[in-house]
């Protein structure tokens, strides 16, 4: 397939023409291409060029080799979440990272340890990611009485809400860095100090915010995050989790006893060295340059698409510019009258990829939790369109969708 991109994007008459046939990628939120920098970096641990196939667990030369670049990953991977390397675990991605803080959190507790061994309350926000939501079915199961924190309609968990709904049996609140639906960005820092303040834990899934936001674990306060290499560049199948050193954690894998007893299992070199190398392209500075970039796009892309129907609606509300409460590169809009999948199928046709909602529940029919969760009716649910942009995003591709989508509409 071909993509419209920045090289191709203004090459004159014919160009254009051309770009006409090329296929327009918006959906950045489900996954991205993996950066040619992170394919160059991984490469060698793929092909096993120079004996760097190795087991990182084995004594001998091609282990230690494999071994130091493990380190080397999770040394780049900590310090660009403002951690301490021995607190990164490396895992295949986020769905296994939550997994396996929320099982090793519940099982340590279960066996008496941390501050808190006979709490049993957990606070989760309503629109989490059906990987968050179904490990909290898990607890449920084992005997943890599971609380759902409502979002209000703005799109955002709110501190008074919590602190309203903590109590002195909190054992841990868990809610996201930026939610994968709307784009939302969570108060997580002041959202974390609200369950300290009752002696909670606070895990954040931070999948959809590192890559978009600056992160840094200290300054948040939290004690626990899941991460996932192939939103920000990196490649599928490899993740990390964040584990502060005195939360109670009993791992449920078992085996080797790698990734000091957190994560058994021979470590994916490659992946992890691809994953430090996609988080090390995302600085401080290339992250707030791509941010006002991606925020101005968003904003003229949210513009256009209110000025072509009046079928279509913003799902939140967005600040212009804003790029603290809003992921900058996201829109997420509900049309009136239409259903997501053929919002979805007819763009497709058009050639432009989008996303109907979260890429993992696109093919339900029902109305997403998330814009339930929010107060959406669900006649106005079922006609989500989520817009997710990125490196290779030009104001061509708004252009080329808002077109799609007035030939269907008007
Ligand atoms: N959490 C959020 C917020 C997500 O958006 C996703 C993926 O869409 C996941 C978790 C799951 O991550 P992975 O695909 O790496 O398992």
């Amino acid at each position: 397939m071909k993509y419209l991109n920045e090289e191709t994007a203004g090459a004159g008459a014919e160009g254009s023409r051309r770009n006409q046939h090329r296929r327009i990628y918006l959906d950045y939120a489900a996954t991205t291409p993996v950066y040619p920098e992170v394919l160059e970096a991984m490469l060698p641990y793929l092909s096993g060029l120079d004996g760097c196939f190795g087991n990182p667990s084995s004594l001998y030369a091609e282990g230690k080799q494999a071994q130091a670049a493990l380190e080397q990953a999770r040394q780049v991977l900590a310090r660009a979440v403002g951690a301490s390397p021995l607190e990164i675990v490396f895992c295949s991605g986020g769905t296994e990272a939550i997994a396996t803080v929320m099982g090793g959190m519940a099982q340590a507790v279960l066996n008496g340890q941390g501050r808190k061994p006979r709490a049993r309350h957990v606070l989760c926000a309503a629109f989490e990611h059906h990987a968050v939501l179904d490990n909290c079915r898990a607890l449920r199961r084992r005997g943890f009485e599971v609380e759902l924190l409502r979002p209000r309609r703005d799109g955002h968990i709110h501190v008074s809400d919590l602190e309203a709904a903590l109590r002195s049996d909190t054992l841990m609140v868990t809610v996201s860095l930026a939610q994968n639906e709307l784009g939302c960005v969570m108060p997580v820092a002041d959202l974390a100090t609200a369950a300290h303040k009752q002696g909670a834990y606070f895990f954040t899934d931070a999948v959809q915010g590192l890559g978009k936001l600056p992160i840094n674990l200290a300054d948040l306060g939290v004690d626990a995050a899941a991460f996932s290499a192939h939103k920000l560049g990196g490649p599928k199948g490899a993740g990390a989790f964040f584990l502060r050193s005195d939360l109670p954690f009993l791992a449920e894998q078992l085996g080797g006893g790698q990734e000091r007893g957190r994560r058994s299992g021979t470590q994916n070199v490659a992946g992890a060295v691809g994953f430090a190398q996609a988080a090390k392209l995302h600085s401080p500075s290339a992250l707030a340059r791509e941010a006002q970039r991606l925020a101005a796009l968003r904003d003229d892309l949210m513009a256009g698409l209110l000025a072509l129907s009046n079928r279509i609606r913003a799902s939140v509300p967005i600040s212009a510019g804003d790029v603290h409460g809003h992921l900058p590169g996201h829109v997420h809009v509900l049309v009136e009258g239409i259903d997501s999948q053929t919002l979805v199928l007819h763009l497709d046709e058009a050639g432009i990829a989008v996303s109907g909602g979260a890429a993992c529940s696109a093919a339900s029919l029902k109305p997403s939790h998330v814009l339930t969760a929010i107060g959406i009716a669900p006649k106005l649910a079922h006609g989500a369109l989520r817009i997710t942009m990125g490196a290779n995003t030009t104001p061509e591709h708004g252009q080329r969708l808002l077109e799609a989508l007035d030939n269907l509409l008007n």
